[in-house]
């Protein structure tokens, strides 16, 4: 088993939140760290240096955090995903399923070329219902989503199994 990244010590767990009975992974004192942030963004990098990446995908708030650098150090552009009603252009809309409810995220119709290779990015992959909801946005723009990146996967919520992704899920922490 190769050493966990430095980072990975950075994260804390807050219990009870946001609801009783969750334990919260906390990025922040990370992000604070001017090494743990640089390390997370690395971690992220790494599989993907090569791969020829035409634009990271990231969903709000948080994946917009690691999306938004990570666009940076591999020199490619970087594509929103948001809530309703923030965009202010033509919009894809994507409903998914929630433990109670759902959600819908959305995409600027013209974000992404046909066939552009995008990288999906967040930082914590729970029960996977954004992830997913992501890339079949991504997809209906006919683009070809080339990979997921996260930094925490909360293995015990299965995000894994609601991936319908062919392309790689990759998680740097497994928890
Ligand atoms: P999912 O759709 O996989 O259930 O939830 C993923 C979304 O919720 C991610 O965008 C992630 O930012 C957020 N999330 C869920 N659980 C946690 C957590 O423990 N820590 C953090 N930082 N984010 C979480």
């Amino acid at each position: 088993e190769p050493a966990l990244p430095s980072w990975t010590q950075l994260v804390r767990d807050i219990h009870d939140f946001p609801k009783p009975g969750i334990v919260f992974k906390d990025i922040t004192p990370m992000l604070a760290d001017a090494q743990g942030f640089a390390g997370a963004i690395d971690t992220l990098a790494a599989p993907w240096r090569d791969a020829s990446i035409d634009a990271i995908v990231a969903v709000e708030a948080r994946g917009f955090i690691f999306g938004a650098p990570l666009a940076r150090a591999l020199g490619i552009g970087f594509v929103p995903v948001r809530k309703p009603g923030k965009l202010p252009g033509r919009t894809v809309r994507q409903t998914y399923a929630l433990e109670y409810g759902e959600d819908t995220l959305e995409i600027h119709a013209d974000a992404l070329h046909a066939g552009a290779r995008v990288l999906l990015i967040d930082d914590v992959l729970a029960t996977g219902g954004t992830l997913d909801a992501t890339r079949a946005l991504v997809e209906r723009l006919d683009a070809r989503v080339i990979g997921a990146g996260v930094l925490i996967e909360l293995a015990a919520l299965h995000g894994r199994a609601r991936w319908n992704g062919t392309a790689p899920l990759r998680a740097a922490w497994v928890v």
